[in-house]
């Protein structure tokens, strides 16, 4: 049986590793429990940078569309998040290899910022660790 592929936004790496149980509203706050829980597994995961499984439960996607409603700013951070790592879009690799390359080359040379410094979860995420356990 061959694994299914998890479709991630790049930058959705950053908001799962600040990650405190606050979310948009509980439905997604669930959510997001949930998908944390499967990438504990260390599944194999795609690089995006359009709506993905964390974004199914969001109240911020525009269904008819599957769009974000802050589309240009968020698709702007997983380009970024892709090019810090020097990764491509669309790049297939496990949870584990793609949180530490996230982890040496954004979060502990303190740069997460620069990236997502103007999303409104930016006080939160600078004055939160990293989740312990992710860290391996
Ligand atoms: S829809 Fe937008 S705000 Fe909601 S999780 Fe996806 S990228 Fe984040």
């Amino acid at each position: 049986m061959t694994e299914e592929i998890i479709k991630l936004r790049a930058h959705h790496g950053m908001c799962i590793a600040y990650f405190q149980g606050q979310g948009y509203s509980e439905i997604f706050t669930e959510h997001m429990k949930s998908i944390i829980k499967l990438l504990k597994e260390n599944p194999i995961i795609q690089l995006i940078t359009r709506a993905d499984i964390i974004c199914e439960k969001c109240p911020n996607l525009i269904p008819k569309r599957m769009k974000c409603n802050t589309a240009a700013f968020v698709q702007e951070c997983d380009k970024k998040v892709i090019t810090f790592c020097g990764l491509e879009e669309n790049q297939i690799l496990t949870w584990n290899e793609f949180f530490k390359i996230i982890c040496e080359r954004i979060l502990f040379p303190e740069k997460r910022a620069l990236i997502c410094g103007q999303c409104q979860w930016n006080n939160l995420c600078a004055l939160s660790d990293i989740n312990p356990y992710l860290l391996k």
